[in-house]
C-alpha cells in the first residue's frame, strides 16, 4: 500500500470534540489536531488534548497537536436583535463607545479603532462578505458608508488592509492560552497575523520564559505585511501556514493563489514545513460531497509539494468530518502517484545558495542518489528533526522513514511531508543496528525484500544537524 507524503491537519471543534472523532478522524489520517481556542474553554480543550493523547496510545502512532492562538483579531460586538442588515449605500457609524448595537450603530471591540482609521479606508466585515469605506473620523465615532451590503451578527471579524494597525499580534489572551498549551504539552503554536520576524522571536522567547522548549512556531501568513516580509518570517518561525481566509481579505483574493506559490517556494528554500490552509474542502461543512473546484484545490496543494494540507470548518463544525478527511486522503495519494510519475527532485542550485554545508551536500545527493537508483525508501537518524526536515525539502517520492530518540520530535514531524517517524532509543552504536531496522521495516510491510533504502545520518551519532554520512542498503 503507498504510502501517503502530504500530511493533514485537522481542526477540532464542537463537531469533532470528543473521543470518538477523535479516534475516527486519526483512524482515517489525521497527522496534527488544530486547537482554536475560539471553539472551546481552557476545560473542554484540556480534555480533546488528553483524549488525542490516549487515541495516539491505543493506535500506537503519532499525533501532533498544533495551538493556534487568536491574536488581535477585531470584531464587531453584540447587536440588540443578534444582528443587523447592511443596505449598499447605507451609512452608519461605527463605534469604540461601549455600546449594544442597532440598525445605525455597530459596536468595534478594538479600542484603538478609531485611531487607526482614517477617511478614504476600506473596511471589510465577516471574512470579506461585508465592505465598506470610511467617510469621516469624529471622536471614537466612525462613519462608514457601506459597499456591500448583507447581514453582520454578532462577534463578526473585521479586517482593515489599508490601516496601519498598531495591535500587538500576541494579545493577553494569547498569553495566557500559551501558557495553558505549555501546561498541556501542545507541540506546535500558530501565531496569527504574524507581521514580521520580530513577532515571531517574541512569542518564541515567550515560549523559552514560560518553560515550552521544544514547541515549535508556525507564523500564519495572513497580512499584507507578512506577505511583504515573507523570507525574514520563514527564516525565523519553524513552519508557516497559507491563511487563506484572512489573506484573501488583506490582499485581493485573486492574488492568493499567487501568494501561496511563494510561500511554498520559500518554506522549501529554508526547509521549512508549508500548512495549507482554509476552505480546501468548505462546501463539506455542508455536503457529504466536496466541489470539484475544491477536489482540485487540494489536488494541487500535493502536486505544488505542500507539507500539510489544512481542515479548519469541514471538521471543527461540518457534519461529514471524516469523510472530508477521506476525502483529503484519497485525493493525496492520487495526486501523489501521479507526481511520482513526473517529478523530479528539486534543483541543486538552491542548497548551495551562500557556504555550502556538508548537510546540505549529503541532503541533495541522498535524494539523488534515491532517483538513480530507484531506490523504495529513505531512513534519516536525527535527534534535533533538522536532518529529517532537511533530506524531506527537496520534496522526494519516497517516504522517509525517521528514527529518533524523542517522542515530542516524532509528533513534530508529522508535519514534514514524506516522513514517517518512530522512537527508538539513542544509540551510540546506530551503523551496526541499522539493519535490524529495516527488518523492523519489512516486518511491517513498509519496505519488500530487495528494496532500495538510502541511509542518512551523523557519525558520531548525537550531534545535532551534523549529517555527514550516506550508506545503500537493500531490505534483505
Ligand atoms: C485563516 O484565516 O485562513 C486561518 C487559518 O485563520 P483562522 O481560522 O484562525 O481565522
Amino acid at each position: 500500500m503507498a504510502i501517503r507524503l502530504t500530511k493533514i491537519v485537522a481542526t477540532l471543534g464542537p463537531a469533532s470534540g470528543n473521543k470518538a472523532s477523535i479516534k475516527s478522524l486519526v483512524a482515517k489520517g489525521v497527522n496534527i489536531f488544530r486547537l482554536n481556542l475560539s471553539h472551546g474553554t481552557h476545560e473542554t480543550v484540556r480534555k480533546w488534548i488528553q483524549w488525542i493523547r490516549e487515541v495516539e496510545e491505543e493506535n500506537h502512532s503519532y499525533v501532533g497537536i498544533l495551538l493556534d492562538l487568536q491574536g488581535p483579531k477585531i470584531r464587531v460586538g453584540k447587536f440588540k436583535e443578534g444582528s443587523i442588515h447592511l443596505k449598499r449605500g447605507q451609512r452608519l457609524t461605527f463605534t469604540t463607545e461601549k455600546k449594544i448595537g442597532d440598525e445605525n450603530l455597530v459596536p468595534v471591540q478594538y479600542p484603538r479603532f478609531h485611531q487607526e482609521v482614517t477617511k478614504g479606508e476600506r473596511i471589510f466585515l465577516d471574512d470579506g462578505n461585508l465592505s465598506g469605506v470610511v467617510k469621516q473620523v469624529s471622536g471614537q465615532r466612525v462613519d462608514v458608508e457601506i459597499q456591500t451590503g448583507g447581514i453582520l451578527s454578532d462577534h463578526k471579524g473585521i479586517n482593515l488592509p489599508d490601516a496601519k494597525l498598531t495591535a500587538d499580534p500576541i494579545t493577553a489572551k494569547d498569553k495566557a492560552d500559551l501558557k495553558f498549551g505549555i501546561q498541556e504539552g501542545v507541540d506546535l503554536v500558530a501565531l496569527s497575523f504574524t507581521g514580521c520576524a520580530k513577532d515571531v522571536k517574541r512569542l518564541k522567547s515567550l515560549i523559552q520564559k514560560q518553560g515550552g522548549q521544544g514547541i515549535e512556531v508556525i507564523a500564519k501568513i495572513e497580512r499584507k505585511q507578512a506577505v511583504e516580509n515573507l523570507e525574514e518570517i520563514v527564516k525565523e518561525a519553524d513552519g508557516v501556514m497559507v491563511a487563506r481566509g484572512d489573506l484573501g481579505v488583506e490582499i485581493p483574493f485573486t492574488e492568493v493563489p499567487v501568494v501561496q506559490q511563494r510561500i511554498l517556494r520559500e518554506g522549501a528554500k529554508h526547509c521549512k514545513p508549508v500548512i495549507v490552509a482554509t476552505q480546501m474542502l468548505e462546501s463539506m461543512i455542508e455536503n457529504p460531497r466536496p466541489t470539484r473546484a475544491e477536489v482540485s484545490d487540494v489536488a494541487n496543494a500535493v502536486m505544488d509539494c505542500a507539507d500539510a494540507i489544512m481542515l479548519s470548518g469541514e471538521t471543527a463544525v461540518g457534519k461529514h468530518a471524516v469523510a472530508a478527511v477521506g476525502v483529503m486522503v484519497e485525493t493525496a495519494l492520487k495526486s501523489e502517484a501521479y507526481l511520482a510519475e513526473t517529478r523530479s527532485i528539486d534543483s541543486w542550485s538552491r542548497f548551495f545558495e551562500g557556504e555550502p554545508t556538508i548537510n546540505a551536500g549529503i541532503t541533495y545527493s541522498a535524494n539523488r542518489m534515491v532517483e538513480l537508483l530507484n531506490a523504495k525508501a529513505m531512513v534519516v537518524f536525527t535527534i534535533s528533526g533538522g536532518t529529517a526536515k532537511m533530506v524531506a525539502s527537496p520534496k522526494p517520492m519516497v517516504p522517509v522513514f525517521v528514527f529518533t530518540p524523542s517522542l515530542h520530535r516524532a509528533r513534530l514531524l508529522n508535519l514534514v511531508r514524506g516522513t514517517v517517524p518512530f522512537v527508538v532509543e539513542e544509540d551510540k552504536h546506530l551503523l551496526l543496528h541499522m539493519e535490524q531496522l529495516i527488518i523492523m521495516l519489512k516486518k511491517r510491510r513498509l519496505l519488500k525484500k530487495g528494496d532500495r533504502v538510502v541511509i542518512t545520518t551523523g557519525i558520531p551519532v548525537g550531534i545535532p544537524n551534523r549529517t555527514n554520512i550516506i550508506r545503500v542498503e537493500e531490505v534483505p
